[in-house]
């Protein structure tokens, strides 16, 4: 996978996708991340990226040539079309489902906004989808931008070690994952529930199960209702919520 990320402060984003396990990922050449100064691509002497708004009103908005310029350097010399993506609070709120849909892709590319936002004309000229990470307001698209690979980055063969680790995990089904303890088997004089001691892999494939079902119903109401469940074992997880903690 490859990704683009068009923005004015590409070191933000670059410091921050060099740890850990993406850090590791964009080493062992599994994704690559190209972080693309918009102000490069300046055609004003003072290298201005952003001036006031048409009509008048509060902040300053992108202009349009630098992005088109930076843009048309990212694709040249591809014969296909990237998916261009630009980071929006007005965009369709980010889920795994789209998650999932864009990993399928072999090459992104990212507008990070600032300041009031990018000249509408660039919205209409190059962007295939707005994405919002959700609904609420930040300063720049850099964080979105980094959201966005983190998230899609996982779903790539390689990056996460085992395949499992992400198919289990909550959202992956429309569920929430089940509750994970690690050693010592007591603390503080609270025990592991002793099913996951067992090494019977059955019974605590089962138990996961249950214990999944069970958090997405107190957790998340709004998911468990759209969960395809048989409705007995419906009725019976809303009737006998087996809550963890309270145990
Ligand atoms: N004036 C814009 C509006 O009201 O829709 C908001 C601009 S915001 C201050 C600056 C930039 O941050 C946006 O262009 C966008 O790239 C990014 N941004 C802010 N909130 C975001 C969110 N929830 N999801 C994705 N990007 C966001």
């Amino acid at each position: 996978m490859r990704y683009d990320v068009l923005t004015l402060f590409p070191q933000m984003i670059d410091h921050v996708l060099n740890g850990s396990i993406i850090g590791r990922a964009r080493e062992n050449g599994l994704i690559q991340v190209n972080c693309i100064n918009i102000r490069d691509f300046s055609q004003n002497k003072h290298g201005k990226t952003d001036d006031y708004p048409y009509g008048g009103g509060a902040g300053m908005v992108m202009t349009a040539q630098p992005i088109f310029d930076c843009y048309e350097s990212a694709v040249k010399g591809l014969d296909y079309k990237p998916v261009f993506i630009y980071t929006s609070p007005q965009g369709k709120v980010l889920d795994q489902k789209t998650v999932v849909r864009l990993s399928r892709q072999k090459h992104l590319i990212i507008l990070c906004g600032h300041y009031e936002g990018v000249d509408e004309r660039v919205i209409e000229g190059l962007v295939d989808e707005e994405i919002s990470i959700g609904d609420y307001v930040l300063t720049g698209g850099e964080i979105p931008a980094m959201v966005l690979i983190d998230a899609i980055s996982r779903m790539i063969p390689g990056v996460l070690s085992d395949k499992q680790a992400f198919m289990e995990e909550s959202h992956f089904n429309g569920m929430l994952e089940y509750p994970q303890y690690t050693r010592p088997s007591e603390y503080n004089g609270k025990k592991v529930p002793e099913i996951l001691l067992s090494g019977h892999h059955e019974n605590i494939e089962a138990w996961r199960h249950r214990q999944a079902l069970v958090r997405t119903y107190m957790k998340r109401p709004d998911m468990f209702e759209k969960l395809n469940l048989d409705k007995s074992l419906k009725e019976e997880i809303i009737n006998n919520p087996d809550i963890p903690s309270k145990k």
